[in-house]
């Protein structure tokens, strides 16, 4: 039964996000593409505001954390060296009775087709999740080269220049966001595993012996981000140790949200040692651009690396699960309309619209598109004048706008409008000259 609501709370927000513009599958007139999202008008400002979000949590507010942006194809090398070509791979096996490809770790039953029950399942086979492409004329395995199936290799790659460029010395960070692909086996639950997404990804340099302090600030704080920032709440979120340690890593442990299909990975905390940059020392054989000099002991060493590593998709994913909701009888009664009202309960700073203008005639406009006008200097702010003022309501409840401003005739004697809250649904009246200063308070 429970199982059943949620599959049933994921196909309703799926459904949301195509309606309203937010996420939808790409290519959707030839029937999609398997692992492919577009964000719509109202999915891009909710993308958008959450990185910048991160961005300003873990570079801006900080003096110890710089920002980077590398191209997405990167020399060959380099996915050599991160193990990427060689090891990068997931377990599959086929079913040879409805030809169906799984990752043999998420099969229920090992050796069982999920689909149709068929025990006729293939030895499982490695499988290279980087994409490839060709860079120059000439289509041959010399000129392959790879779509980057993370963010933070370019960030070891470009440590130097960026280290002298800034004057940063040790203990530092260099963040980085954009788009990562692999070729994923089995992509689901809608944007939660594509084959083309969004990392928001932080490597910590720092040395050997003051690493795990770092390990556990950086802990606290990507935990914070999810709480204090995002305002999730803290019993959907829980900490999944790894126990099984790649060689290298002293630690590791991941960040999960309860998702309507179950718990889910949304971002990876992990010591990675000094693999990366000893690696890249050992494949292009500069070693003055992967390690750092001592000046006391005038040695140099590869940096520890504690590693930050996020899905945008993901946590936009968890913000639309978490603010999702539909409204029982009694809420309804205070709008004073008839049919259900979704609502999604996003928190202002990333709904894709902030405020709306509202005036209760079209006759209005004189009154209303000077202060939409004015709004729109400080927040995300959408004019709509058709329909009835409860439709209207609704329209802006589905796509998370926590403020909505109706402008009415009184407006225009006493310089006065209503303001409507998206939770309470309380209304306030207010002077025009004050909703600025209110607004910004409240996002
Ligand atoms: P999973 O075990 O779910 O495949 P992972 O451990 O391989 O994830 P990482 O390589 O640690 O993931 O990537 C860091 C973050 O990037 C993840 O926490 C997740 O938020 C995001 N991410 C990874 N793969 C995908 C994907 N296919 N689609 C969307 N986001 C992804």
């Amino acid at each position: 039964m429970a199982e059943q609501v949620s599959a049933d709370l994921m196909s309703r927000v799926v459904a949301l996000c195509k309606r309203r513009g937010i996420i939808f599958q790409s290519s959707d007139i030839y029937g999609g593409i398997n692992g492919f999202w577009d964000y719509g008008p109202n999915g891009v400002p909710l993308r958008r505001s959450v990185e910048q979000n991160w961005w300003r949590y873990m570079v801006e507010d900080r003096d110890n954390v710089v920002g980077l942006d590398s191209t997405i194809i990167c020399h060959p090398e380099v996915w050599r060296a991160s193990g990427h070509v060689d090891q990068f791979s997931d377990s599959m096996t086929d079913c040879l009775e409805c030809k169906k490809r799984y990752r043999v770790d998420q099969l229920e039953k090992p050796g069982v087709c999920p689909s149709c029950g068929s025990t006729r399942m293939t030895e499982p086979r490695e499988f290279n999740l980087m994409m490839k492409t060709y860079v120059g004329p000439v289509f041959d395995e010399e000129h392959v080269a790879y779509l980057r199936a993370e963010t933070c290799q370019p960030i070891f790659v470009d440590f130097n220049i960026v280290r002298i460029a800034t004057r940063q010395k040790l203990p530092f960070g260099i963040a980085q966001t954009g788009k990562a692909f692999r070729n994923e086996i089995n992509p689901r639950f809608f944007t939660f595993r594509s084959r083309e997404f969004m990392q928001m990804e932080m490597e910590f340099f720092c040395r050997d012996e003051e690493a795990m302090d770092w390990f556990e600030y950086w802990r606290k704080e990507r935990w914070n981000f999810y709480t204090q920032v995002l305002g999730i709440p803290e019993n959907k979120l829980r900490l999944h140790w790894h126990e099984k340690l790649a060689h290298y890593a002293k630690a590791a442990v991941d960040i999960e949200f309860e998702f309507p299909f179950g718990w889910g990975e949304i971002e990876g905390i992990h010591h990675r040692g000094t693999w990366d940059m000893s690696r890249h020392c050992e494949f292009s054989h500069q070693e003055q651009d992967c390690k750092v000099y001592d000046q006391d002991s005038k040695e140099s060493f590869f940096p520890t690396v504690i590693e930050t590593s996020c899905g945008l998709d993901r946590i936009c994913l968890m913000l639309l699960c978490n603010g999702y909701d539909e409204d029982t009888a009694e809420t309804k009664k205070a709008d004073k309309d008839e049919d259900t009202r979704v609502v999604l309960h996003l928190p202002p700073k990333v709904a894709p619209v902030q405020v709306a203008i509202l005036p209760l005639s079209k006759k209005l406009e004189e009154q209303a598109r000077p202060l939409l006008k004015d709004l729109r200097r400080y927040f995300r702010t959408d004019y709509d004048d058709s329909g009835s003022i409860g439709k209207r309501y609704r329209r802006q409840d589905e796509i998370g706008t926590p403020y909505c401003v109706t402008v009415d005739f009184d407006s225009v004697n006493d310089q006065t409008v209503t303001v409507r809250d998206r939770d309470s649904m309380s209304q306030e009246r207010m002077e025009i000259s004050k909703l600025p200063a209110y607004l910004m308070g409240k996002i």
